[in-house]
């Protein structure tokens, strides 16, 4: 079953990454960590983008890379106010926070990883992560820092070139300046390859797997988003 839902903004946040808004579908509940197919102009080509939006608010929005060449990405970007994007239900498995009444909790992204994350901390306001990284190739890829400074630790690292105020490195070099701790959900987003590289990490550390939380958006090769060295 797909739906449409209407444009409100296409808003750049640095040359490549931006936030599509999207007005909400009546029909549309999701929980942090859901994700809704977009649709390519033909309508048979979509591609799933996680809701970077809180539950309760009134538009929904997702943080997009664009990847040249790509057959939905693109196609989102060139989008104006008032256009119309097919959508599907929304669908996921991943749950920042899920087990935030038992155990306290870490999110590490790459990127627009971050989406899925933006979520949980924009619909639970009461909630903290013990820490948060967020990892991205360059300052310019950063969304709303200074609002996640605020509102919970963050801990920011850029690769590929040196951002005052910022680690300039790699997100997984920021993360394991300390022990893992055993007692903690880790949810990871983004990137395969930072996501393989701290599972191994937690794991050596004594993180259980059923500790360890994680959905992958890209794979290394076409892309890195605050992975690898600069
Ligand atoms: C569960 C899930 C949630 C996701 N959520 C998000 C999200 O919130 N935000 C988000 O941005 N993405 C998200 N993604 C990724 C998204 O679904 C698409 O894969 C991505 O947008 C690319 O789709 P596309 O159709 O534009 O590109 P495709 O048509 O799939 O083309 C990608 C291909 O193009 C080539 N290519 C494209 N760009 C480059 C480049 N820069 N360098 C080198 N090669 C390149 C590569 O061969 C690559 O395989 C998510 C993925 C999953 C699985």
């Amino acid at each position: 079953m797909t739906e449409e839902a209407v444009v409100r903004q296409v808003r750049y946040v640095g040359p490549e990454v931006f936030e599509l808004t999207l007005e909400r579908p009546a029909w549309l509940r999701f929980v942090p960590g859901d994700c809704l197919a977009l649709f390519a102009e033909n309508g048979r080509v979509s591609r799933p983008y996680s809701i970077a939006s809180g539950a309760h608010e009134g538009e929904v929005r997702f943080l997009v890379r664009c990847l040249p060449g790509g057959e939905v990405s693109p196609y989102l970007a060139s989008r104006t106010p008032g256009d119309r994007v097919a959508v599907s239900p929304p669908f996921g498995w991943f749950r920042p926070g899920e087990h935030r009444d038992k155990r306290p909790f870490v999110f590490v992204a790459t990127g627009t990883g971050m989406a899925p994350f933006f979520s949980f901390l924009r619909t639970e306001p009461e909630s903290r992560p013990l820490a948060c990284y967020y990892g991205v190739r360059m300052a310019h890829d950063l969304v709303d820092p200074e609002w996640l400074q605020q509102r919970c630790p963050i801990s920011i690292a850029v690769s590929r070139e040196a951002a005052p105020g910022y680690h300039h490195g790699r997100v997984t070099a920021l993360l394991t300046q300390a022990p893992p701790a055993p007692g903690v959900d880790y949810y990871l987003c983004g990137l395969d390859a930072m996501i393989d590289e701290v599972t191994d990490w937690l794991q050596a550390g004594g993180v259980p797997i059923q500790h360890i939380h994680r959905e992958c958006f890209f794979n290394a090769s076409p892309i890195d988003e605050g992975l690898t060295r600069p």
